[in-house]
């Protein structure tokens, strides 16, 4: 199947007379005429689900559709987009063991790496993303378990030389585990670029319409684990909790990283999805492809509008052929625009960004990316609204510069929108 086709039906099948659409199993726990057989799944003998903290055959489904647009071999989903990076690394990564990622990620996931893993006894090195292949070696150790980046980063819009770091992980022995939240599998696949394990925020572009926080995790299944000797011993070592069973040797070299994280990770923190939030996000997925192709034309017609406003002074977006990040955006992504989000620094001051923002009447001011409807943030009254101007320069962010996130609603609406709002913060001379 081709991948719009994919967007529909992938994950789910249908026997005769089931439901046509995917199913939310509103339930618990499941029913068994033997503790025998019940034992047998205990022991991940049989397969099925049998409570929904471990798994759901709605999420299952999803899952599932979302591994058939990645190219993967397995994937699960997660309560969240945070909980995705957290136990993709998790899974491979214990006490005493380190981590490699770029800088440029989102502010949430580099808390989290910063934060939250080295509190964990996890040591996490960051890296420029733009440093050369010999430069990045040298942040790689004997404990290194596993290089992370983001193929379009969140908010600075870099994109990631996905092969360059591929060719780092491979050096290493270890997998690389990609973002992919910003592009979405429409516009970017990054396991035929050589990532090994690719994650998201369902919450964005995936769900699409602010409705339902989740995650993604899938793996390619092309690792091999076995092949690093004692490098993954959660893999490859026998495992208390299941009677001795070895993973990699028991569900083999394309199931066993998601198995593991499910029936470890999720048996004993519990951070998965729900079946209404799975429902919606893979109802949300059949739109995915006709969404996506709206967002990158909407985005790249008004990046290519603000560019030529005397107002605005410098426009940062991977589809315009004068942005520093185009030439790796041709190469990766099947849109060079990336995704429908474009920063711009306006004219004027931080003030006239404020009168901009509250001018406008269709995008909306919203903690939010990647949504249907078109929203905006000013990154200088919110997110950086503590730092002084000088601060946030230093920071990479200028007291201008305003985050839109393009939606799909008629391109005219959105251009008035912002002419209207730009003309009351920079009012015409007479
Ligand atoms: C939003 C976001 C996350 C975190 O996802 P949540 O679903 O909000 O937990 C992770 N990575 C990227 C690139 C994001 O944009």
């Amino acid at each position: 199947m081709e991948f719009n086709t994919r967007c529909l039906q992938a994950g789910y099948e249908p026997g005769n007379g089931d439901p046509r659409q995917i199913p939310i199993y509103q339930n618990t726990t499941w029913y068994f005429d033997s503790s025998e057989h019940m034992a047998m799944i205990f022991d991940l003998e049989a397969a099925s689900p049998f409570y929904s903290r471990i798994s759901n055959p709605t999420s299952d489904a999803v899952a599932s559709r979302l591994a058939a647009l990645e190219g993967g071999a397995a994937a699960v989903l997660t309560a969240s987009g945070q909980t995705a990076s957290f136990f993709a690394v998790f899974n491979i990564c214990q006490a005493g063991d380190h981590l490699i990622a770029t800088s440029q990620i989102y502010g949430g996931t580099y808390n989290l790496f910063a934060v939250t893993l080295p509190m964990m006894g996890i040591e996490v090195t960051f890296v420029d993303a733009e440093a050369d292949l010999d430069e990045l070696k040298a942040a790689i150790k004997p404990n290194t378990k596993a290089i992370f980046g983001e193929t379009l980063s969140n908010p600075a819009l870099n994109v990631l030389d996905i092969e360059k770091f591929a060719a780092l992980a491979g050096f290493a022995g270890v997998p690389l585990i990609v973002d992919n939240t910003f592009p979405t599998p429409y516009n970017c696949r990054p396991i035929e670029h050589g990532a090994d394990i690719v994650v998201h925020s369902t919450t964005k572009y995936l769900d699409g319409h602010a409705a339902a926080l989740g995650g993604a995790i899938i793996d390619a299944g092309n690792f091999d684990w076995l092949g690093q000797g004692d490098k993954f011993p959660g893999l490859t070592r026998p495992d208390s909790s299941y009677h001795g069973l070895v993973f990699a040797e028991q569900f083999g070299q394309k199931a066993c990283y998601i198995t593991r994280l499910i029936t470890h990770l999720m048996r004993d923190l519990g951070a998965i999805t729900t079946p209404q939030n799975a429902f919606i996000l893979g109802m949300n997925i059949e739109s995915l492809h006709v969404r996506m192709q709206r967002h990158l034309d909407n985005a790249q017609t008004i990046a290519e509008w603000l560019q030529n406003n005397g107002n605005v002074a410098q426009v940062y977006f991977p589809g315009l052929v004068s942005d520093s990040q185009h030439e790796r955006a041709a190469k990766y992504f099947d849109s060079p625009a990336g995704s429908g989000v474009i920063s711009f620094d306006l004219e004027g001051t931080r003030e006239d960004a404020v009168k901009f923002l509250d001018a406008l009447r269709v995008a909306r001011i919203a903690t939010h990316v990647a949504d249907a409807r078109t929203c905006v943030l000013h990154p200088a009254s919110t997110t950086h609204r503590q730092l002084s101007d000088e601060q946030m320069i230093e920071a990479g962010v200028s007291p201008t510069m305003i985050r839109l996130s393009v939606g799909i609603e008629d391109i005219s609406d959105l251009i008035a929108d912002l002419d209207s709002a730009l003309k009351v913060a920079f009012p015409p001379q007479a």
